[in-house]
């Protein structure tokens, strides 16, 4: 066996191995047609520059940044309303070269029939403020390379590690500690794998492609990420199978009967799915956390520092990655919502109540990392055949 991560994921109750094999065989190929049906491809966030650390944060450099946000003709019937006010081209500053006409940052509730409007306490947006946003059709605007890069991008990344959440020591034992860490670098190695595998390879004859070397690089050549991201796709699995029945029972109606009833029948099979009950039944054990005298406190301290990373994706200054940095932070912060609390103050047994673009978030963000899981998978061991010996 040629395999290079073998034994359980840290921390987590079901090994690498397995983990490629659900996936490749189950997860991957539902999550890829779940996320094309109308209800989960619209994902509704407010994407202006409202940086409260660096006003003046930097613009991508090309033009594959901007959002392509949904036409009229996009929109499934429930979600057409009519416009309630324009905007000033001030407005505009963040999103360079953008028609003006086409936004519309309105929102009408009845969208979201079925769904309550309840905020959640681990992000920094307030969920049930529905002024200032925009649906972005998110098949639109894969996630992939924009040439966002340099001081601000870095900027970015370095105050999410060094202000909250410190890479920990290996004589840390403190499990609730290192998630947090954990959760970040797996997401920020799963973006740097989607960049990776849809680069811009050659910029005068706009040819796309993967760029196998910068994801070694970035990734591969590091074990504890590549370990990161599996963490971090058993967590948002787990965050998805304790709420199979909130998830069973959702409405999912856009008004197309059809592809409604396709995405409730994938939201089925992936949350009763006997292979992965089978395999893989507890991928993360969630009970384990927050036991120790300290863990109430530590948990608002933790929640806080999240609270700021998911600030600090309005500083991101590619629209784009901005998009895809505040739907999986969303994501991530539904997962640890559903995982450990309904407002953070440890009122254990209130009744789960999720957002419809929580739902969205949490879903895609899991087709994210299962797609960079996949890659792993399938390039990995190619390239660790030309890597020196680590
Ligand atoms: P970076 O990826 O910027 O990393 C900075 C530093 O963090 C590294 O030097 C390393 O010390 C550390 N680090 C890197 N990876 C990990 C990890 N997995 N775990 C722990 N530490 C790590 N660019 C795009 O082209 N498309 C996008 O969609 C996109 N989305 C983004 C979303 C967000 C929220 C942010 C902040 C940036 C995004 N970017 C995107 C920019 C991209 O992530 C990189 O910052 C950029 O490509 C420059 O990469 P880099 O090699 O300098 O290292």
């Amino acid at each position: 066996d040629t395999r290079k991560y073998t034994g359980m994921v840290e921390d987590c109750c079901c090994d690498y191995e397995t983990v490629d094999s659900i996936n490749g065989a189950v997860l991957h190929p539902l999550l890829q047609e779940l996320v094309r049906t109308p209800f989960f491809r619209y994902f509704k966030v407010k994407l202006w520059c409202d940086c409260p650390f660096w006003p003046d944060d930097g613009m991508c450099k090309l033009r594959d940044c901007s959002v392509c946000e949904c036409p009229e003709t996009e929109f499934p019937e429930l979600f057409k309303k009519p416009s309630q006010y324009s905007l000033s081209s001030d407005d505009w500053k963040c999103q360079e070269g953008k028609p003006e006409a086409a936004v519309d940052r309105t929102l009408d509730t009845k969208v979201f029939r079925g769904w309550p409007e309840v905020d959640n306490p681990w992000t920094n947006d307030d969920e049930t403020d529905n002024s200032e946003m925009t649906y972005v059709n998110l098949l639109l605007n894969p996630e992939r390379y924009t040439g966002y890069t340099g001081e601000s991008a870095k900027r970015i990344w370095d105050a999410i590690y060094s202000e909250n959440c410190p890479k920990y020591t290996s004589g840390e034992f403190c499990p609730e500690k290192k998630v947090l860490y954990k959760l970040i670098s797996g997401l920020h190695a799963s973006i740097s794998i989607h960049i990776a595998s849809d680069y811009l390879l050659d910029e005068t004859k706009n040819l796309w492609g993967k760029n196998l070397d910068l994801m070694y690089d970035r990734v591969l050549r590091y074990p504890d990420r590549v370990r990161n991201l599996y963490f971090t796709f058993l967590f948002v699995l787990r965050a998805v199978t304790k709420a199979t029945k909130y998830l069973e029972q959702a409405e999912y109606d856009t008004g197309n009967p059809v592809e409604d009833l396709k995405a409730q029948s994938l939201m089925r099979q992936l949350l009763y799915n006997p292979k992965l009950q089978a395999a893989c039944p507890l991928p993360f054990d969630e009970a384990k956390m927050w036991q120790g005298q300290s863990g109430p406190e530590l948990k608002q301290q933790i929640q806080k520092q999240f609270r700021n990373i998911s600030a600090m994706m309005d500083c991101v200054g590619c629209e784009k990655c901005r998009l895809w940095g505040k739907l999986q932070v969303l994501g991530l912060g539904t997962a640890l919502k559903i995982l450990f609390s309904v407002d953070g103050n440890s009122h254990a047994n209130q009744p789960l109540q999720l957002q419809r673009n929580e739902v969205i978030a949490l879903l895609n963000l899991l087709n994210r990392l299962s797609e960079s899981v996949k890659f792993v998978q399938e390039e990995g061991p190619s390239m660790d055949n030309r890597m020196a010996p680590l």
